[in-house]
């Protein structure tokens, strides 16, 4: 987590997000489908970094997809409110959100996005590239292996999912609908459910549950790990 300070204040920004450069190729989604990614081809991955990888996009994706993940969703705003897009966002139900994230608001697309290790220890999303670069204790998480660690990773890359939403078949670039950032306004309303970190939260909660590893509730599960920002609790080893 870090301070990032733009021209509208942006607070508490998870990974941090590039200036657009060119218009990526790569064609969007189409409705009904949820995000989609791939290994980042890099000459400085090993074929065992490939392959990690294509493991967590897998479970993530997988666990995403569960019907359990959607209804566990669909549950945030009964015990917490409604869900901002981003924290000076506009106020969405979770049927909404749920909506948008399962691609099934035709306004919406997913730009495909390949995913890589980052070198470093925060986590980056490119809009005209496509690509997600995960912080290195993100991979450190998911390479540990325990159930606690990885549902800890697949909490990134489901939050990381979240930014690839693109308006509409014309946007080129992921365009963030769903930010981390906000106002003044939205930094006193903090403990409100932000998206991304509802939607990482969600993912990893889900996956806590399938694997008979929750402590406490589904909702105690919420609590802990953050709807409106992203907390480890030392389960990443
Ligand atoms: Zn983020």
């Amino acid at each position: 987590m870090k301070l990032v300070f733009g021209a509208s204040l942006l607070l508490l920004a998870a990974c941090s997000v590039p200036a657009p450069v060119t218009p990526a190729a790569a064609p969007l989604r189409g409705e009904g489908q949820g995000p989609v990614a791939a290994p980042l081809p890099d000459p400085h991955l090993s074929a065992g970094d490939i392959r990690e990888i294509a493991d967590l996009i897998a479970e993530t994706q997988r666990v995403i997809g569960l019907p359990a993940f959607e209804r566990n969703l669909r549950a945030v705003e009964a015990e917490f409110g409604l869900i901002r897009q981003s924290r000076a966002g506009r106020e969405l139900s979770a049927a909404m959100i749920a909506d948008l994230y399962a691609g099934r608001d035709p306004r919406y697309r997913f730009r495909p996005v390949m995913v890589g290790w980052n070198s470093s220890e925060s986590t980056s999303i490119t809009r005209e590239g496509g690509t997600i670069l995960l912080a290195t204790n993100v991979r450190d998480r998911w390479r540990l292996g325990t159930v606690r660690s990885r549902a800890l990773a697949i909490n990134s890359l489901a939050h990381e999912f979240a930014h690839t939403l693109s308006r509409g078949p014309a946007e080129a670039n992921i365009d963030f609908v769903f930010t981390d950032g906000g106002s003044l306004l939205g930094w006193f309303s903090r403990r409100a459910p932000v998206a991304t970190y509802t939607i990482g939260t969600v993912a990893q909660c889900t996956f806590l549950e399938e694997q008979m590893a929750l402590r406490g509730s589904l909702f105690d599960c919420m609590r802990r790990y953050g709807l409106s920002s992203f907390r480890t609790y030392g389960d990443d080893g």
